[in-house]
């Protein structure tokens, strides 16, 4: 079945032309269709395309098939269902995060949609939303046949609710055109805030806002809602982190609300990593969303004042609402189109994964300024260190989606003092990467190295700042 499904990537094109004969002849059977009843005709197509679409793709019949946009790899095969392109964790050889064994579905998709529009790029795959649970097992050809493919794609978002938008100090950083900082913080595991106060109280005065991981890794901590609003009420501005993985689209609702209530400013909006890595790999992942949808979703809230379902908010939030981005894993080439999307569909900030390879970032910059992306949101690159070689070869090795380069690990490895060499090589980073046209900024992380993190700033960017 696997090497069906392969198979028909790497005929994308001649497959792509035949559903496209298909869906222009397909309205003429529509008077049929009606007249043998809309169950009766459902109930003959459905066994029909269920048995050719499962073994020509995988198919798990969600109703709502974009095979066609997705270069003939159902996105229903992606380990995270993601419909909006690549997780972050995709692995240096272009396999999954999660299944190890098989090839990341967006990583075919890209290939596959290479081969049905050579100019891809230039015309990145519509936003789809998230999936309707309500249509699993329904008949996409029905709906073709009718004339009503599904799914309809998302309308752009309209402009902000809020009259005159209190904003926050970090989205007046970003607008002020100076160089921001961030930096990111795990929640502890504890029921007491003071451990958390004291952490952020190292970057006092040296940040413009402070990330608050939500279950980063997989790993249970106090959650990331609940940090960011103690940070708030302690005036730090954080960037509350929502990731996908362990709520659906009704709790992250609430719990956007939640925070806007408790002052909350700014959030982030991320797919999640795998749970199999994390302290809980017997839990069941949720992904009812992806980070795009939920950008969607987010965005719906604050500027149309609506809940995904349509229905009116008393009172909407406003929040400065970010994305996260991953330009050193596969599929390199179309990172720039994912990124463009998450744009679209709302993001006003990107926060990069960890930068350690500066070649790669630069490419993904020569693009981002040729679509004049840098010039819609505000692009933070992720920088920072672990202390010593072996923790960065273990965070290269085992974190899904972070690419160390051997020659700076080699650099590291042998040097006298391996901290501070760590520490010298972020700097340099830094500086480098404020020259470097469209770039906002640098959002620094290093799990467990909050004081080295916070010497590197001091150093790098020594500015008095909101914080
Ligand atoms: S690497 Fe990520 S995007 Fe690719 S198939 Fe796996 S979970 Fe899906």
């Amino acid at each position: 079945m696997y090497a069906v499904r392969l198979w028909s990537v790497r005929h994308a094109r001649a497959l792509h032309r035949a559903y496209e004969f298909f869906s222009r002849f397909a309205p003429y059977f529509a008077p049929l269709a009606r007249a043998v009843g809309e169950r009766r005709a459902a109930a003959l197509l459905r066994p029909v395309e269920k048995a050719a679409k499962q073994l020509l793709f995988d198919c798990r019949m969600c109703g709502q098939c974009v095979l066609s946009a997705t270069g003939m790899a159902c996105p229903m095969n992606c380990a995270k269902e993601m419909r909006n392109g690549p997780c972050g964790g995709v692995r240096p050889d272009g396999n999954c995060e999660v299944k190890p064994e098989m090839r990341c579905t967006w990583v075919e998709a890209t290939a596959g949609t290479k081969l049905i529009a050579p100019d891809h790029r230039a015309h990145p795959t519509p936003l789809l939303p998230a999936i309707d649970v309500r249509k699993h097992g329904s008949s996409t050809w029905l709906q073709v046949v009718h004339g009503r493919p599904d799914p309809a794609f998302q309308p752009p978002v309209e402009s902000r609710q809020v009259a005159a938008p209190d904003i926050g100090s970090f989205e007046k950083a970003c607008r002020s055109g100076s160089f921001v900082v961030t930096v990111e913080v795990a929640p502890p595991d504890s029921a007491d805030p003071a451990a958390l106060v004291a952490q952020a109280a190292k970057f006092r005065g040296l940040v413009d806002a402070i990330n608050i991981t939500d279950g980063a890794g997989g790993n249970c901590h106090m959650s990331s809602v609940a940090a960011s609003a103690i940070l708030a009420a302690h005036d730090y501005t954080p960037v509350y982190q929502i990731a996908c993985r362990d709520r659906n689209r009704i709790a992250i609702q609430g719990d956007i609300l939640g925070a806007a209530a408790l002052g909350v400013k700014n959030i982030l909006c991320l797919t999640g990593d795998d749970v199999s890595q994390g302290d809980h790999p017997q839990a069941k992942p949720v992904f009812d969303l992806d980070a795009v949808s939920l950008l969607h979703v987010a965005r719906g809230m604050c500027d149309r004042g609506t809940y995904a379902s349509g229905r009116k908010l008393e009172t909407p939030p406003d929040l400065f609402i970010g994305a996260t981005a991953n330009p050193f894993v596969p599929p390199f080439a179309d990172r720039v189109a994912n990124l463009e999307k998450k744009i679209v569909a709302g993001a006003r900030f990107i926060q990069t994964q960890f930068c350690f390879d500066l070649q790669l970032f630069e490419d993904f910059m020569k693009e981002v300024r040729r679509r004049e992306l840098h010039r819609r949101a505000h692009i933070i690159v992720g920088v920072g260190t672990l202390g010593n070689a072996k923790a960065l070869r273990w965070m290269g090795a085992h974190v899904p989606g972070v690419h160390v380069p051997e020659v700076l690990l080699a650099r590291i490895g042998r040097a006298a003092n391996q901290t501070d060499e760590g520490k010298r090589a972020c700097i340099e980073t830094i500086r480098a990467l404020a020259t470097i046209e469209g770039v906002a900024g640098v959002h620094v992380m290093g799990h467990r190295n909050e004081h080295i993190l916070a010497e590197i700033i001091a150093e790098a960017c020594p500015r008095t700042l909101a914080e």
